[in-house]
């Protein structure tokens, strides 16, 4: 995936702050940051979106969830809280056809989301 941002940054043609990374995904700090924390985990693997995961998928996607866990502990937001966010489509927003999970904290946050 020549054009995308997300695989641009795994193969590191891209710069990014990069806080962790290991043979699986790759977590970076957003640049658009929307929380003093904000970090991007996307997977090495090219899937589009959590609408296009498949039940091959499956270890992935609980994988990702717990490099949340781990981003969140590294950040020191795992006790203050934080919010996981997956956006999936336009109508949720997603802005890049690569699938990422959002780690935000550091405030409080509203619920429900706008
Ligand atoms: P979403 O709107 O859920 O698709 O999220 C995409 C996120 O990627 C947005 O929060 C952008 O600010 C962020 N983003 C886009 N390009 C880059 C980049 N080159 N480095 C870091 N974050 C990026």
């Amino acid at each position: 995936m020549a054009e995308c941002v997300f695989c641009r940054i795994v193969s590191r043609e891209v710069p990014a702050d990069i806080i962790l990374q290991d043979e699986r995904c790759v977590a970076f700090r957003d640049v658009r940051k929307q929380a003093p924390v904000h970090v991007l985990i996307v997977p090495r693997e090219h899937v589009v979106s959590l609408a296009e995961a498949e039940e091959e998928h499956r270890d992935l996607l609980g994988y990702l969830l717990l490099i949340a866990r781990k981003v969140a502990e590294a950040e020191r937001i795992a006790d203050s809280g934080f919010r996981v966010v997956i956006n999936s489509n336009a109508d949720a927003g997603q802005t890049v056809d690569h699938l990422h999970v959002h780690v935000l904290g550091g405030r409080p946050m509203q619920w429900p989301p706008g």
